[in-house]
């Protein structure tokens, strides 16, 4: 298989198309970035890298950070996780609370905001300097010494995170909370702040088509049966609630962020990142899911 042929051809394409999508604006931040920025890249695991565009400039890569808290959260505390937040599809918003009060506190799922926040918490239980912790695992997996936090994301997430404020101290409520709430929700902006480019990001998550193996040492980050659940969490959760439509068209797990990033897993071939800011009214890149929908489409291989 020609990737680099196929990656060029389908790029341009997509660049050539206009988009009508917006940058997210609820986190004024975001909205700083260049909104026709798109760069993709594609790490095989014989650790083989095709790049095109923007696929060296950091952006904020929001909730595909929560895939990082989830790997150390199953890491650390095992199966018992799934005792605090489930592994079902919402199919409401990412926000939402709606389902909270019905499920008595407890997050449909590890990806939605309510339910990256009770991670966070088991994380803040677990391990006791959590903020370095967290970002050293990320570092090692990524083999990346210049990942950080960014605290002007951070600080504005949390001057304007009414919802997730009210997420968290709501399932504060139904003792599925057992930190305080500030100290939850400090962790959580920090980890949404992450900037990473789509280089560094398709590097990173390798592991997770590789049976939970780093790549570049075959050192292990998560055992296999650990790598296929988180997996099945992606593709059926990782994308808000147009995770069917995703699944649909492109045909591979993957975990999308508002500040328009999208990873999609191969798993024994590839991982994938793509970056435009312009989100659909889903809150995912829409060029990011039309450029991968062409790829499995031109490549002929997805999951399914
Ligand atoms: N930090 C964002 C929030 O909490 C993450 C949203 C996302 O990327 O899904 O709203």
């Amino acid at each position: 298989m020609n990737y680099g042929l196929v990656i060029d051809t389908v790029f341009k394409q997509i660049l050539a198309e206009p988009s009508n999508g917006h940058v997210a604006s609820y986190i004024p931040e975001l909205l700083k970035v260049n909104p026709d920025c798109f760069g993709v890249a594609l790490t095989l695991i014989d650790n083989t890298s095709y790049s095109i565009g923007d696929a060296e400039i950091k952006f904020s890569i929001q909730s595909i950070a929560k895939v990082f808290s989830l790997a150390l959260g199953y890491k650390t505390l095992g199966d018992k996780i799934w005792e605090r937040v489930g592994v079902e599809p919402s199919g409401t918003a990412f926000n939402s609370l709606l389902q909270l009060e019905a499920d008595h506190g407890k997050p449909r799922n590890p990806f939605i905001n309510s339910g990256a926040l009770v991670i966070c918490d088991i994380l803040l239980s677990q391990i006791k300097d959590v903020k370095s912790e967290l970002l050293a695992f990320i570092r090692h997996i990524s083999d990346n010494q210049s990942i950080d936090y960014s605290p002007n994301i951070a600080l504005s997430e949390k001057l304007n995170g009414f919802r997730n404020i009210a997420l968290c101290n709501f399932i504060k409520s139904f003792h599925n909370i057992h930190n305080h709430p500030e100290d939850v929700l400090d962790l959580y902006f920090n980890l949404c702040s992450i900037e990473m480019t789509c280089s560094e990001l398709s590097k990173s998550f390798l592991f997770l088509a590789n049976d939970g193996k780093k790549t570049t040492d075959q050192s292990t980050i998560l055992t296999s049966s650990q790598t296929k659940r988180i997996n099945a969490v992606m593709q059926t959760c990782g994308f808000y609630d147009e995770s069917g439509e995703f699944t649909f068209k492109v045909g591979l797990p993957g975990k999308s962020g508002v500040g328009g990033g999208i990873l999609a897993i191969h798993p024994k071939l590839y991982s994938i990142v793509t970056w435009s800011p312009r989100l659909n009214e889903k809150g995912n890149s829409e060029k990011g899911m039309k450029f991968l929908e062409l790829f499995t489409t031109q490549t002929k291989y997805s999951i399914f």
